[in-house]
């Protein structure tokens, strides 16, 4: 296959960029032969602690599991019960990786879908704070997704979650190094999961993900329940699971850290190259985040009206493609539209038409953080040229 002009990302490219502190810990992986929980399992979970301002972090295989962990802990904690039941409710909203649901499912809970606000893409938390007084008695919890790596209205989600007594758990999936008032994304509520999945900010040479809690109980749990439910294996209290964090994964992220924060940084400039190029385009909006939320953006996704109805999304993509430009959509399908989610989830209490509209006209351009200038520049100008030659074809 043809490598695409501007790709999504390029992780050769970043390999090569940091490739002597990579190289360097695998080969002390090669030399100590430590692969399970082995020291830099350790290193990793407390540069993450206090990179994201929190007392615990533990490691596992994935954010996935990261979520899973932290729902069962919340389970056995405040239930003293292995999993929720299905009438418990966890609220998140159906605009999201199919993860954040699918590890509401594990858990045993019922999931419940909130729309989005529109102009975030993440949770709309007067419609939280409104299902919870309407009929909320059955929530005991609430997962905020930052989607993008934006933060989500983490004031609204605390206010609501505090007056009903629910725990939040922060879907931080895609958002390290991003914050809410100067707070690091994951530490504000009761828990946060990060996935390390190759693409996200901070990317393993696999999967790998990490859970963060300020609550030594629910780290405790946690670190009994990724190896098999107990301290020891042999004196296993929990039903467990194998979600262990490689040692060799644990190393090329420690030796990735360094340059989180820079390559976020560069993120965020493309975006704005991005957002200054475009702005002036009235068929799409595209992200404006507020003072108060430091977006990292993990994706620079712009929503483009109409869809996937003539010159809209889908035409905008296709014309991209043709010029050699990746985009991607996310996400194409609402949670709720999906098999498993049907008849394992609440009846929508006030519809879900923000969120069935976003999947329709979401379009995620490239922001590999070393794309140079000159490629930053094409896309735009692409992006341009399709809504130019539109507005000549409407005045024809
Ligand atoms: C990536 C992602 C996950 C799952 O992480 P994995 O490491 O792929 O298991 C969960 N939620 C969101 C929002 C994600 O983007």
């Amino acid at each position: 296959m043809r490598q695409a002009l501007v790709p999504m990302l390029d992780l050769r490219l970043e390999y090569e960029y940091m490739k002597n502190d990579i190289d360097a810990a695998i080969a002390a992986c090669l030399a100590h032969q430590g692969w399970i929980l082995g020291p830099e399992v350790r290193g990793l979970e407390e540069s993450i602690a206090r990179y994201v301002g929190v007392g615990h972090a533990v490691g596992v295989s994935s954010g996935t599991e990261a979520l899973v962990l932290a729902l069962r802990a919340f389970a056995i904690k405040s239930k003293k019960a292995q999993y929720f039941d299905r009438r418990d409710e966890i609220i998140t909203t159906p605009f999201t990786f199919t993860a954040t649901g699918d590890a509401i499912l594990r858990s045993g809970a019922t999931p419940v879908f909130i729309d989005i606000d529109p102009a975030t893409f993440n949770m709309d938390t007067a419609l939280l704070k409104e299902y919870l007084q309407r009929e909320g008695e059955k929530a005991v919890g609430v997962i905020p997704v930052h989607l993008y790596g934006r933060p989500c209205d983490m004031d609204g989600v605390r206010e609501g979650a505090e007056a009903g007594g629910l725990f939040v758990l922060e879907d931080a999936a895609q958002a390290l190094g991003a914050k809410w008032r100067g707070r690091g994304l994951g530490s504000i509520g009761d828990a946060g999961a990060f996935s390390f999945f190759p693409s996200k900010p901070l990317g393993a040479f696999g999967d790998a993900g990490m859970l963060v809690t300020n609550d030594a109980e629910i780290a405790g749990l946690a670190r009994m329940l990724l190896k098999h439910g107990g301290l020891d294996k042999y004196d296993v209290e929990h039903i467990g699971y194998n979600a262990r964090l490689d040692t060799l994964q644990a190393a090329v992220l420690l030796a990735k850290l360094k340059y989180l924060d820079e390559f976020n940084e560069k993120r965020r400039k493309i975006a704005r190259a991005y957002s200054e190029a475009l702005r002036d385009i009235e068929e799409m909006e595209l992200p404006a985040p507020s003072n108060h939320e430091h977006h990292v953006y993990h994706q620079y996704t712009i929503r483009v009206k109409g869809g996937a109805k003539k010159g809209g999304r889908d035409a905008l993509q296709e014309h991209l493609r043709s010029h050699g430009i990746s985009s991607m959509l996310y996400y194409p399908v609402p949670l709720h539209r999906m098999k498993v989610f049907e008849g394992r989830c609440k009846k929508i209490p006030f519809g879900l038409e923000e969120s069935q509209m976003a999947s329709a006209e979401v379009l995620s351009l490239p922001i590999e953080p070393l794309m140079t200038d000159g490629q930053v520049g094409l896309v735009a100008e692409r992006v341009k040229g399709f809504f130019f030659a539109l507005s000549q074809a409407r005045r024809a």
